[in-house]
C-alpha cells in the first residue's frame, strides 16, 4: 500500500472512529470535567484524598448521573464572571472579566449513581507480524539497542532523544511491537521544533505509512492515536503534518537499503 492509499484508508478510519457512539460518550465525558487550578486540586486533594474525577451537581445531573443523598460537597474556588460592553470609536464589544471568587461546591464520582462512565478500552494491533524480525534487524544495523521490557504502565513503548535505545513493551503483539518500534524510531528523528501534540501525529502516521508499505494495516490503531493527541482538530488540519510523516517514511526506506548494501 503506498503513501495516498494508505492516507485516505487511515481518513476513512478516523472519521468512522469521531461520529461513532463509543466516541461521542468519552468525549461529552471528558469534556464535562474541565481543568482544575492547582489550587482547587489542592482543595480537594486536602477534603477528600480519594477523589478521581469531580464535577459539580448539574453536570453529574447532564451526564446522566446524580449526587447520592446525604453527600458532602467538596468546596472548591470559583472565579465569578461577568461580560461588559465596551464601546470604542462607535463600535460596541462584549468583554468578559472576573470579579472576585465564591465557594463552589463538587462531588467525586463516588459520591454519585446513576448512568455507567464510558471508559475507553485500550486500543493495540492486536494482528501479529512475521516481519518483526526483519524490522529489528533493520534498525541495529543502523545502530539503534532494542531492549524490551516486562513491567509496562499501559504505555508501549518509549525513547530517550539522546540515546539510540529503543524500550518496547515485551507483552504486546509482534504487529504493535512493530508499529511501536518504528513510532520510537521516528521520535528519534524529530528535531525540537514541533509541539509535543503534533509530534505524536507525525511519528505515529510515519510507521503506519512504514507498516502500510511492509504489508501491515495500522489504521485502526492509528486513527485512534491520531484522534487522542489533535486537540479536536479536523481532519484537513490534521492530515497536513502527514508531508513529514511520508518524509519520515521515505527516510527509513533509504536508510535501510542503504545499511543492506554495506
Ligand atoms: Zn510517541
Amino acid at each position: 500500500m503506498d503513501t495516498k492509499e494508505a492516507t485516505s484508508k487511515l481518513e476513512e478510519a478516523f472519521q468512522k472512529w469521531v461520529t461513532s457512539e463509543d466516541f461521542r460518550k468519552i468525549e461529552r465525558f471528558i469534556r464535562a470535567f474541565h481543568n482544575y487550578s492547582f489550587g482547587n486540586l489542592m482543595l480537594i486533594f486536602l477534603q477528600k484524598p480519594e477523589a478521581t474525577r469531580v464535577a459539580g451537581f448539574n453536570t453529574w445531573k447532564k451526564l446522566g448521573r446524580f449526587v447520592k443523598k446525604g453527600e458532602k460537597g467538596i468546596m472548591v474556588i470559583a472565579p465569578c464572571a461577568y461580560t461588559y460592553k465596551k464601546e470604542e470609536e462607535g463600535v460596541e464589544t462584549v468583554h468578559h472579566g472576573v470579579k472576585g471568587f465564591k465557594a463552589a461546591f463538587v462531588f467525586d464520582v463516588s459520591q454519585t449513581d446513576g448512568e455507567p462512565i464510558p471508559e475507553e478500552e485500550e486500543v493495540l494491533v492486536t494482528d501479529e507480524y512475521e516481519g518483526l524480525r526483519s524490522i529489528e534487524e533493520s534498525l541495529e544495523r543502523l545502530g539503534y539497542t532494542i531492549d524490551y521490557y516486562e513491567e509496562s504502565h499501559g504505555e508501549h513503548g518509549h525513547v530517550s532523544k539522546k540515546s539510540k535505545v529503543i524500550h518496547v513493551h515485551d507483552k504486546i503483539p509482534t504487529g504493535q511491537k512493530a508499529s511501536t518500534l518504528l513510532h520510537e524510531w521516528a521520535h528519534l528523528q524529530m528535531g525540537r521544533d514541533t509541539s509535543p501534540d503534533d509530534e505524536e501525529i507525525i511519528v505515529q502516521t510515519a510507521s503506519y505509512f512504514i507498516m502500510a508499505r511492509l504489508g501491515l494495516d495500522t489504521s485502526f490503531y492509528t486513527a485512534r492515536y491520531v484522534e487522542s493527541w489533535s486537540n479536536g482538530k479536523k481532519w484537513a488540519e490534521i492530515s497536513k503534518l502527514f508531508t513529514q510523516s511520508d518524509r519520515l517514511c521515505k527516510k527509513y526506506f533509504a536508510e535501510v537499503c542503504e545499511s543492506a548494501m554495506i
